[in-house]
């Protein structure tokens, strides 16, 4: 019989990697080791599943096409007929409406498109997942995310950036996160209300207003807040009182003023105080970004109006270039207004060069902003990029071997934690004017927005550089640890205190 092998190693993985950062900042602040027992894995790890009935799809017939030659064409009506980025089609019953349909073998010809087979509709199982990393300073806090590649890991390490994030931003919450594991792109419009009323069904008894508040994140948006929202709350007798139960909601119904926009303004509030260190202002910076979803497109909007200028993006389909910079509006506009662009992409964009996603990395830059997806700044990608600043929107793009080479390179770093903080932030405020029955300016917002991205900003440069001190507009002097770190060290000894605080002053529950 084979010996058992014991590895002597504990496995690595994302959210081993992802806590490196967590272990050096306990370190250096000699972190009591309860704490960092409490901190060091999720308080709760739920994974469930979520099963949706998914309708008929007319899959395009990629072979034997010989054979049905002669087959007439159909005529369905096409309102009855969703299309699909692979090219499907979800149909609906209404498709039928004074249709006029010629099927063989289960096989028809939709007029002008081609031959489709017809896939008979059939439930599905999805898995679906929550994490409540912490709550010593307020309830558990983060986004939703609906895509194809997620996994308990990554999710454990979003739930803990929260707490971290939460901490960081001073406001009274702690760490969560969750969501599916589907690619929503690849479900009609009905089929995703339906999963995501299943997924609140099942997730309604784990969160609530006071214990548990999810936002949008990768996949989601207002409108599936506005959906779990209505789920939550369905039938309960005091339903007004529980909006607060997510965020980035529909202004309409709950949203604050400014949230769309926050976590891109929060970052552009960073990168303002960035310059403002120098004597400068971002006016005639050059950014490359990555990611046009809502951080990215935001946090360039505002940049541009401060007078920065464009010059590449890349998303998930494509990349593009011009040296003498971008228009973000018209970019906006061609991504985001046009409905025959169903990816939301700048692929294809006509006033840039259409460039490889490699070399993104190598355009000559001030700023390099990652606003998509984690770990794509890794060891190699960091030695080509030629930028002063990493503004980190995404959460977790720089890997530790990233962080290692940019350090060594001397360029500069905004972490994420602080960097992309603004959207918990003005989700805070959200809840708070949910709680309170109001409806805040978008003035009001930013106004607070800024002043406290900025002070906590402000404390992070300051441990970093060690220069702790107390002015008009931050304080310091609690935080400072003796010694110079590194940004992204500073900003997590900046969330373990703040937290050890609540360990230290209200103790254990034993
Ligand atoms: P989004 O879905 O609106 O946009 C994501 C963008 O990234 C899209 O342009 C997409 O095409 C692009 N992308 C996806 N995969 C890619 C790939 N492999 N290579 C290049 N580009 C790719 O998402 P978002 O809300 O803008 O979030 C972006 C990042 O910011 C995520 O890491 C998210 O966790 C983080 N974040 C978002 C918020 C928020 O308020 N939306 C808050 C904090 C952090």
């Amino acid at each position: 019989m084979a010996a058992r092998v014991v590895p002597s190693e504990p496995r690595s993985t994302i959210y081993t990697e992802a806590m490196e950062v967590f272990h050096r900042a306990a370190d250096l602040i000699g972190l009591d080791r309860r704490v960092r027992m409490e901190l060091e894995e999720p308080d709760y790890e739920h994974i469930f599943y979520v099963t949706v009935k998914l309708h008929t799809r007319l899959s395009p017939l990629t072979q034997d096409g010989d054979r049905f030659k002669d087959l007439p064409d159909s005529e369905l009506l096409p309102d009855g007929l969703e299309p699909l980025l692979d090219g499907s089609f979800v149909f609906k019953r209404r498709a039928l409406i004074g249709a006029n349909v010629a099927m063989r073998d289960g096989v028809l010809r939709l007029k002008g498109k081609g031959l489709y087979k017809v896939v008979p509709g059939r439930p599905e199982r999805f898995k679906a997942y929550r994490v409540q990393h912490n709550q010593a300073r307020g309830p558990y806090k983060g986004g939703i995310r609906f895509h194809q590649d997620v996994s308990l890991d990554l999710f454990k390490v979003l739930a803990a950036e929260m707490t971290w994030k939460t901490a960081i931003s001073d406001v009274p919450f702690g760490g969560g996160k969750g969501g599916i594991k589907v690619d929503p792109k690849s479900l009609s419009s009905e089929e995703l209300e339906a999963l995501t009323l299943r997924y609140m069904y099942k997730l309604k008894p784990l969160i609530g207003p006071d214990l548990d508040i999810p936002a949008p994140d990768v996949g989601t948006d207002g409108t599936i807040m506005g959906l779990l929202l209505r789920q939550y709350t369905d039938g309960e007798r005091e339903r007004h009182k529980l909006r607060g139960v997510v965020t980035g909601k529909d202004t309409r119904i709950g949203g604050s003023e400014g949230r769309v926009k926050a976590t891109g303004q929060g970052l552009a509030y960073c990168i303002q105080e960035w310059f403002a260190d120098r004597g400068a202002t971002p006016a005639g910076s050059r950014i490359a970004l990555q990611g046009f979803g809502n951080v990215g497109s935001n946090a360039a909007e505002i940049l541009c109006g401060l007078g920065a200028k464009l010059l590449a993006v890349n998303d998930a389909f494509g990349t593009i270039f011009n040296p003498n910079g971008i228009d973000v509006n018209d970019l906006i506009s061609y991504v985001y207004e046009n409905p025959r662009n169903m990816r939301r992409t700048v692929a294809g964009y006509p006033k840039a060069q259409q460039i490889s996603k490699n070399d993104l990395f190598d355009v000559d830059c001030d700023i390099f902003i990652p606003a998509a997806l984690g770990g794509e700044i890794t060891g190699p990608v960091a030695e080509r990029l030629k930028c002063k600043l990493v503004a980190e929107g995404a959460n977790g793009p720089t890997t530790p071997e990233g962080d290692r080479v940019l350090a060594k390179r001397g360029i500069e770093l905004i972490p994420d934690i602080i960097g992309n903080a603004g959207g918990v932030t003005v989700s805070y405020y959200e809840w708070i004017q949910n709680k309170r029955m109001e409806h805040w300016s978008e003035t009001e917002v930013n106004g607070r927005l800024e002043q406290a991205i900025k002070s906590n900003y402000r404390i992070i440069r300051d441990i970093a550089r060690n220069t702790p001190r107390r002015t008009a507009t931050h304080n310091s002097s609690r935080y400072a640890i003796g010694k110079e770190v590194d940004m992204r060290t500073a900003a997590m000894v900046l969330a373990l205190k703040r937290i050890e605080a609540h360990y230290q002053l209200e103790g254990f529950s034993q």
